[in-house]
């Protein structure tokens, strides 16, 4: 007798072999990276009817209006906030979603801490990431743009909503040597690379022309 469970997670895992095969035609080339998006099972953070699609590089709905991450996009953050062998260290992401993004974090940093402020996404997301009992993930009910003053400083911080101009609280909240990346833009938007030198100054790359929900005052 064929076990359903056990092939859809088999047909699972070769879907996300494909979709690592294809993240490295794009020229996603650093192997942390690669192996966390291999180990977070993107299926179990997307509806049901949208399973099926879970491993195509592309943004499904959540609900809400609002969109999971493109896995080339995940991944081409990541690599910009790990690139020259740098450690995630103490991370801060802003807009959990439905928690996919947080959980690849959560392979490569030591600690997440994810905002999110709508809070019945959160509600969803926290029962996403629950199955996988991931240790270092906490889950915030918040406005993202204010980070967290309490557990500040952060070594890494990523925006996964677009903003037209770099939240204030966050740079403050930034590590000496710490990175940040974020969509920025409205219409036309770019990957925003900061690097908080270890003597005080701001180092901002303006990088690949990106498409993200608006990062989005308040709470909900
Ligand atoms: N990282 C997510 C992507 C979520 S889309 C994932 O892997 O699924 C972006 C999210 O940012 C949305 O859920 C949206 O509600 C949230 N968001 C927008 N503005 C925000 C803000 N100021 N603070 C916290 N979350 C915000």
């Amino acid at each position: 007798m064929i076990d359903a469970a056990r092939s859809a997670s088999l047909s699972a895992s070769r879907a996300r072999g494909r979709m690592i095969e294809h993240l490295r035609k794009l020229k996603i080339g650093d192997e942390a990276v690669l192996d966390a998006m291999n180990r977070v099972p993107r299926h179990a953070f997307v509806e049901e009817a949208l399973a099926s699609r879970a491993y195509e590089d592309t943004a499904l709905p959540l609900g809400f209006q609002q969109t999971i991450s493109q896995p080339f996009v995940v991944a081409r953050m990541l690599e910009l906030l790990v690139a020259g062998g740098r450690p995630l260290g103490k991370t801060l992401e802003v807009g959990t979603g439905c928690g996919y993004q947080a959980a690849v974090l959560s392979c490569m940093a030591s600690d997440v801490y994810s905002m999110e402020r709508i809070a019945k996404l959160l509600d969803r997301a926290r029962a996403n990431l629950r199955p996988l009992k991931i240790p270092n993930i906490r889950l915030k009910h918040g406005d993202g743009s204010l980070g967290l003053p309490e557990i500040a400083p952060f070594d890494t911080i990523i925006l996964a909503a677009a903003g037209n101009a770099v939240p204030p609280a966050l740079l403050k909240q930034l590590a000496p040597g710490g990175r940040m990346v974020m969509p920025l833009g409205s219409t036309h938007q770019v990957i925003l690379l900061i690097e908080h030198g270890l003597n005080g100054g701001f180092k901002e790359t303006r990088l690949d022309a990106v498409r993200f929900v608006p990062l989005l005052p308040g709470t909900e």
